[in-house]
């Protein structure tokens, strides 16, 4: 585990002072919790699909079988998984500042597990399922052999309720992210490689208003070098001991 020493205290104090902290998550939060993130997802079974040609209307257009098993089989993986220390030690930061905003591209729902309320997921559930054609969700339907099942209601082919390249993200939740960027002081990006947009342009728009950027990844990213405070650890590594500083 990182020391005490290796988060500045200046940004202690910064976090100390703000009245609200808005945080960014990508899929590298839940790396430790063996959620692989979509660069590492393309093993074994999977390794000759780009996610480009499993993550599209296209591709399930194209393919439908194979895009839903896919998602089943990344269904099982993250029914299996646990929150780990990153999720909640941003579980219990929501109680230490007077207003926090978590905004997640992840799909996985352990944040929500790990205990965090109000969650403005970017890119949908993996774990709720919708038709293609109407976008009714559903919570289960009737049994067949058929792959993908379809919808009862419309008969259309059934996907899963997340947000596709290419499509549209939920409006409210995007708006309710672009404010959180825009009034926070504080502006924490964790585990993203900053490189699907729009959620990678929401630290940005923090900075231009004013907010302090910490970054926690450890790799460089785009957003590096625009962020005051770069934390290169893990993030299971790096939150528990910002939130103990915090604490302290
Ligand atoms: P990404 O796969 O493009 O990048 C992951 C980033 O996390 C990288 O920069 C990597 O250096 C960093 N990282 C790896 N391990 C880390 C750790 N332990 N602590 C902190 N950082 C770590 O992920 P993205 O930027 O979220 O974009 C990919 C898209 O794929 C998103 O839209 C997301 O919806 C989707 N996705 C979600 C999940 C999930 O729900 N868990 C998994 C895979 C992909």
């Amino acid at each position: 585990m990182l020391d005490n020493f290796d988060i500045p205290d200046l940004l202690i104090q910064n976090m100390k002072a703000a009245r609200h902290v808005a945080v960014l998550t990508g899929a590298g939060i839940s790396a430790e919790s063996g959620v692989p993130t979509f660069r590492e997802a393309q093993t074994g079974l999977w390794a000759r699909y780009s996610p480009e040609e499993l993550a599209t209307p296209q591709a399930f257009q194209r393919n439908p079988q194979l895009v839903w098993e896919w998602y089943a089989w990344r269904r099982e993986l993250v029914s299996r998984a646990e929150p780990n220390l990153g999720h909640v030690a941003l579980a219990e930061l929501a109680g230490l500042v007077p207003q926090f905003t978590l905004i997640t591209q992840n799909v996985d729902g352990l944040h929500q597990r790990a205990g965090s309320p109000n969650v403005i997921c970017l890119h949908g559930n993996i774990q709720e399922t919708k038709c293609f054609a109407r976008e009714h969700v559903l919570d289960n339907w009737p049994e067949s052999e058929a792959v993908p099942p379809t919808c009862p209601t419309c008969g259309s082919l059934l996907r899963p309720n997340v947000v596709w390249f290419g499509e549209n993200l939920p409006a409210a939740a995007l708006q309710t992210a672009v404010a959180a960027a825009e009034s926070c002081d504080v502006f924490l990006t964790i585990g993203t490689s900053a490189l699907v947009q729009p959620a990678a342009s929401l630290p940005l728009r923090a900075v231009e208003r004013g907010a302090t950027l910490v970054e926690v990844n450890p790799q460089a990213t785009p957003l590096t070098r625009f962020a005051d405070f770069a934390l290169a650890g893990a993030a299971g590594e790096v939150l528990p001991v910002l939130v103990s500083r915090l604490k302290g």
